[in-house]
């Protein structure tokens, strides 16, 4: 099971229509793991953004759902 992931993972609605981003939407994440911030990007099918803390490889992943948070900003500790 993949326990590790499920702990940092989000809901997170983007209610942004199709086509009015101007490129790939991302998320600023604060990995207190190293205390450096590092932008993740949506998956190409939408349902997510996943990236990985920049020094230690730490990987994050914050699905997209209806009902989550609209921030985009996050701290991953
Ligand atoms: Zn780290």
């Amino acid at each position: 099971m993949a326990d590790e992931l499920n702990r940092s993972r989000l809901d997170i609605t983007d209610t942004r229509a199709p086509g009015a981003a101007q490129g790939r939407p991302y998320l600023s994440v604060n990995f207190a793991c190293c205390g450096v911030y590092q932008r993740i990007y949506r998956s190409p099918d939408g349902s997510c953004y996943a990236g990985r803390c920049p020094r230690c490889a730490r990987p994050v992943n914050f699905k997209v759902g209806q009902g989550g948070t609209s921030a985009r900003f996050f701290t991953v500790s």
